[in-house]
């Protein structure tokens, strides 16, 4: 069913608490911490519990925890005393993604005014 923990998952097993990580907030349906080889002073994930492949497949089937995720990607940013950050959705493994399981990065603490692409 969709949003069902998927047993190959990495995210999924951070959720279920059965892999490691460094939890900055957990909410009832968002859990966000922080990135394993961070790219930036701030580099944190904000993911759904829920597994669905990639954002826009979250924002489809659950446009109302895609909107959590952003919230909570704000809220994550103001504790961290992040005025300016970025974040992004790497959508495909031609785009950088290697987890597949929506996330999206925060990532600040350092000048990033170097265009995207
Ligand atoms: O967008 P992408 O799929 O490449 O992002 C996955 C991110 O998950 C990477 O930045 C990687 O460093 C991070 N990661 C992590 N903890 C793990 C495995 C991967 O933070 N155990």
């Amino acid at each position: 069913m969709a949003g069902e923990p998927q047993p190959d998952c990495l995210f999924c097993k951070i959720v279920a608490g059965e892999i490691p990580a460094t939890v900055v907030r957990k909410t009832e349906r968002v859990l966000a911490f922080r990135d394993i080889a961070p790219k930036a002073p701030v580099h944190v994930l904000v993911i759904p519990h829920a597994h669905y492949p990639n954002a826009a497949a979250l924002a489809a089937e659950e446009p109302e925890i895609a909107g959590e995720l952003l919230a909570e990607a704000g809220r994550v940013a103001a504790d961290e005393g992040l005025e300016d950050y970025r974040l992004i959705f790497n959508t495909g493994a031609g785009a950088g993604q290697t987890v597949f399981h929506a996330h999206v990065h925060l990532l600040g603490g350092r000048p990033m005014t170097e265009r995207m692409v």
